[in-house]
């Protein structure tokens, strides 16, 4: 699909709303979660838990992942690892399929300016020609990214790992500290919550 036909769909439209801008980083995420759920046979966004997502970055791909299946932090269907890699895994728990999308070495070829241009503008030393610079390749990569045939972004494989457990739900109990209410299973065996932990050490 044509890049300008994508940037005026309500979904992406919607990603670029939750997520604040427009880059390359979301354009990738969005790719995977509308290829993840055309594989998956989803249409719709989980309402509840049917679908889980599972993301090794937590850069702005994530957002878009979060926005198109509907699997998110708060339900529990939205399962982040730590990894530092462009990949998603999306699965099923009606039919039990699932498919890994990681993003293949060299793809979005970012080069180093561009690299030192994002640190000016963090740390605000970005003149503004140089803010417009910037932004100019940013949208022109984004526009590359969402453009490029699937299978040349992505490596895709269909997986079959155990279904992660649904969300679980405890009555709270009070840490003996602070009196706060918390999740059992986060208490240490002095029933001292993880928070007045970190307070102590
Ligand atoms: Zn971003
Ligand atoms: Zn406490």
């Amino acid at each position: 699909m044509n890049a300008q036909t994508i940037l005026k769909k309500n979904d992406f439209k919607k990603c670029m709303e939750f997520h604040g801008h427009l880059c390359p980083g979301l354009s990738t995420g969005y790719r995977a979660a509308v290829e993840g759920m055309k594989y998956l046979k989803e249409h719709k966004r989980s309402v509840d838990e049917e679908i889980v997502a599972i993301t090794e970055t937590d850069a702005c791909g994530a957002d878009a992942i979060q926005v198109i299946t509907g699997c998110t932090f708060g339900k529990g269907n939205f399962i982040y690892k730590d990894y530092g890699k462009t990949a998603f895994t999306f699965f099923s728990r009606k039919t039990g399929n699932g498919v890994r999308l990681a993003l293949k070495h060299n793809t979005t070829n970012i080069p180093d300016s561009h690299f030192k241009l994002m640190g000016k503008i963090k740390n605000n030393t970005a003149t503004s020609e140089e803010r417009k610079e910037f932004y100019k390749n940013h949208e022109k990569k984004s526009m590359e990214v969402l453009e490029k045939p699937i299978n040349d972004l992505f490596s895709i494989k269909e997986v079959s790992i155990p279904i992660p457990d649904k969300a679980i739900i405890e009555k709270s109990q009070v840490c003996k500290k602070c009196n706060e209410p918390v999740m059992p299973s986060k208490l240490n065996e002095n029933k001292i919550c993880r928070g007045c932990q970190e307070c102590q050490s």
